[in-house]
């Protein structure tokens, strides 16, 4: 389960950013979740509950923000969102379309004590 090993990279982040800011209480994380990651948000926060225990995000919430995907094709400007359909090839020209968002996994904001 992949959230899990996300869940704990964010939490390493996090920890790292209040230590050095010589805090000990992580308040608030938000994380950037691009919709191309596939990533389950309940997973997520399942993962956070219990990962946070013992850390200094132990009493944190997890805000998660979805970012949409997004593919632009760059020989007609022909734009399209959403993971609906997923195809590589524009509608427009049939030329090659590009990832513009939704690969994002990012700690976004970190509110700390
Ligand atoms: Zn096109």
């Amino acid at each position: 389960m992949h959230e899990i090993s996300i869940v704990r990279r964010i939490i390493d982040m996090a920890e790292g950013e209040a230590r050095q800011v010589g805090s000990s209480s992580i308040r608030l994380i938000r994380l950037k979740v691009g919709e191309f990651r596939g990533v389950a948000v309940e997973a997520l926060e399942f993962g956070f509950a219990v990962l946070k225990k013992g850390t200094l995000a132990d009493g944190a919430r997890l805000e998660v923000e979805l970012v949409q995907l997004r593919l632009d094709c760059h020989e007609c400007g022909q734009a399209r969102t959403g993971i609906g359909d997923l195809s590589f090839i524009c509608p427009g020209c049939g030329g090659r379309m590009n990832l513009s968002t939704g690969r994002e996994l990012e700690l976004d904001y970190l509110e700390i004590d």
